[in-house]
This record gives C-alpha cells, structure tokens and sequence, in this order.
C-alpha cells in the first residue's frame, strides 16, 4: 500500500472514531481499471470516439470489470434513458422481474432489441422468488421481457431467508450456468439482517457477487464492515446500493461539498466509491440530469477530502434520528402484531426526500393491508424501542396521510 493511501486509511479510523464510529475496514487503494467500450467523448448523448468512459473496477471472483457506476431501472423511466446511459458508459443494467410490475425489464428488452447491443451491456436480473423452481419459472419470464437467452447475473431479490441459499440452489444455479443462462450467481439484500448475509455467503464459497445496502451511514457500523470484509476476503464481487441514505438536504447542511464542487447527489455517491472495498454503486437515474451528476461524479476520481469526511461524518451523527436504517424486528417487537414499519418509512423517505410522490404511494399500496394497517397499534412503544430514537408514531401518521 503507498504512503499516500497508508495515510488516507488512518484519516478515515481517525475520523471515524471521533465520530463515535468505526472505522472503515477496507484497502484504500481503489483498484480503477482501464475502460473498455463504450468509449465518449465527453458529453452524454456525443459520438463514441476516445475519450474514457466511466471508469471499470473488477467485480470480485467474477474476473470481469464493470463500470463503477450501474444503472438501477426499480423506478420509472424511458428508454432514451438506457440509450444516454449506455452512450456514458454506463453499460451495466440492474433490473429485477418485479420492477415496475416487469415493466423495467420490457424497457431494457425493447432497447436491446432495438439496438442490438444484448452482448456490449451487462445485464442482471433479480427473481422474487427464493425456492429453485420458482426463480426457474420467474427467469423465463424476464428472458420473454429482456428478450435475451441469458443474462450476467442472476440475483435472488432482496433475500432476507438465508436457508434459501441451499444445496438446491446452489445446484440450480450451477446448472443454469453450464446451460448458459447465467454467467454468475448472488443476492440482493437491503432487509435487516445485511450484515447476516454477506458473513453467511462468505462461508458458502459460491456467491459471486452480492449488492447489498450500504451508504456513509453505514461506516460506524461495525457488524456490517465486518462482514464486508468477510465477504471481500472470499472474493465476493460487492456492489452498494440505497447509496444516499436520505442524503437530499446536503447541500444546505455541508459547505464544504459545495467548496468541492459536488452536488448532495454526487457527494453521497462518492462516500461509498471512498470505501475501496466496493465494487460499484447502482443508481436509480430518473432523468438526463441525474445520469448527469452521476456520471460526472463517476469519471471524477478526485476523493472526498477530510473536511468533507468529517462533515459527511457529522452529518449523519446529527441526523440519524430521521433516518429508518430498516431494523424492523426491533420496532416491531413492541407491538401486539407484525407491522411494515421499516418499508412505511422507506417509502415516506421516496415521497418526502426524493420527492417521488406516484411511486411511493405505489409501493405503499403494495405493501400487505395487514402490514401497514397500524390502527389500534401503540407505536410510541416501537418510538421507545427505536436505538435510533425515530418518532415512529409521528412518522407513521405522516405516511398514512401523504401515502395513504
Ligand atoms: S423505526 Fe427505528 S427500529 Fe424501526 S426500522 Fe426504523 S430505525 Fe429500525
């Protein structure tokens, strides 16, 4: 490791644990690789000529490299989009078949069709079902909609159920590998029990790549960058997402992020390439703007400076009272029945921080009646419970009103 980067490592434990956190355990000396196509020419949309693109990092045990950046499709968009984001190099689709009720994989179908560019992309797809010949059954329906016969990656959609990462599986996916269908096999998981699944895969030795929650608000949790390690040391490809972690008020909060140029979008985007053990972040990119940013912070490899790891630092200490870090077994185990309190609080942040109002109301709609009927519930027993002091009750009521 260089001195330089042998320093930069101790600035983070330094700063870190003055926030009362933990420092981040990986290797700082971020491994960028050469990029292959597409190559640009520096605006979006321009001619393919020389310029890099987005710079490439190696995914792990998988050997291939990908663009730092990923393209996430779960909300809503057109494929003029998919089109200015592969022309930016942004040459990896992350889709799963339940996104947009199978729409987002129609859309990325039509624009491989359309285009021809099925083998320059990296395609991964996610199946909502856990048992074997569910996930079969669900991967012929995304090869109808992507119009493919196989894809990248196969990922279990947000896997929570660890006993589904069973000899059976393990074995469907082997199979599916040597027929062709999929290249490499993992997970996806943003439940409470992240840090569970990625030290559980790091014992299986057959995981390739998993994509799991992680933003600067995970850096003091000690749990969790453990198991990063676990899992960077079995070789795991490691991809980040919800990389914002309701970061929307940053640039009226922390100066210095504006001294360095970024937007609250790129700063916080750039906290989670600052941890080299990640292999890139996905992104959902809801306009040419956003690409944008995103991709300007991707080609940028100018790193955060200390002031603005300490201030990003104080920043979540100060506000973590208003972040939901999805822990819904310890809120609602004070209350009489099972309640979605983490998801509620997820989808109130879409409404009121990333300001999509139609899509979270869909998905709160989507949510189980059961789950997010919280009538008769004492929800200052889960505000008391709550390590992380959120007013649950308060929230809750905010939601059932702006969502209900
Ligand atoms: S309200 Fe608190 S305990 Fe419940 S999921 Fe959110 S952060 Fe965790």
């Amino acid at each position: 490791m260089s001195k330089k980067n042998l320093n930069r490592r101790r600035f983070l434990k330094t700063a870190l644990a003055g926030s009362a956190a933990v420092a981040v355990g990986g290797q700082m000396s971020r491994a960028l690789a050469v990029p292959s196509a597409p190559r640009v020419s520096g605006e979006l949309g321009a001619p393919a000529t020389g310029e890099p693109a987005v710079p490439l990092s190696l995914l792990g045990k998988t050997g291939e490299r990908i663009p730092r950046l990923v393209l996430g499709t779960a909300m809503d968009f057109d494929m003029r989009l998919v089109k200015q984001a592969y022309e930016a190099g942004v040459t990896y689709f992350d889709t799963a078949d339940c996104y947009g009720g199978g729409n987002s994989e129609i859309t990325i179908g039509r624009f491989l069709e359309r285009t021809g560019l099925r083998k320059k992309v990296w395609l991964t797809t996610k199946s909502d079902s856990h048992d074997a010949p569910g996930m079969l059954k669900r991967l012929q329906t995304s090869f109808g909609r992507l119009k493919t016969d196989h894809v990248d990656l196969l990922m279990l959609h947000n896997l929570s159920d660890l006993p589904s990462l069973n000899k059976v599986m393990k074995a469907t996916a082997d199979r599916l590998k040597k027929e062709g269908k999929i290249r490499f096999f993992g997970f996806s998981t943003h439940s409470p029990n992240v840090s569970e699944a990625l030290a559980h895969a790091a014992k299986l030795g057959w995981i390739d790549v998993i994509m799991f929650k992680y933003n600067f608000r995970s850096y003091g949790d000690l749990e969790l960058n453990k198991a990063i390690d676990a899992a960077k040391k079995a070789n795991i490809g490691l991809i980040a997402m919800k990389t914002q972690g309701s970061a929307f008020s940053f640039q009226s909060k922390v100066d210095a992020f504006k001294a360095k140029g970024f937007t609250q979008h790129q700063a916080a985007l750039k906290a989670t390439w600052e941890d080299d053990r990640i292999d890139a972040a996905v992104s959902e990119m809801k306009n040419v703007q956003q690409l944008e940013q995103n991709v300007k912070a991707a080609r940028d490899l100018t790193r955060l400076g200390s002031l603005q790891l300490r201030q990003l630092l104080q920043y979540a200490e100060a506000t973590s009272d208003s972040y939901c870090q999805g822990c819904n077994h310890i809120c609602s185990a004070a209350l009489d029945r099972p309640a979605a309190i983490a998801d509620t609080l997820r989808m109130l942040m879409y409404h009121d921080e990333y300001g999509e109002l139609s899509r979270a109301r869909r998905l709160y709609k989507e949510l189980p009646e059961a789950l997010r009927t919280f009538d008769g519930l004492d929800l200052d027993a889960a505000s008391k419970a709550c390590p992380h002091s959120l007013d649950v009750a308060g929230l809750v009521g905010r939601a059932k009103k702006v969502l209900g």
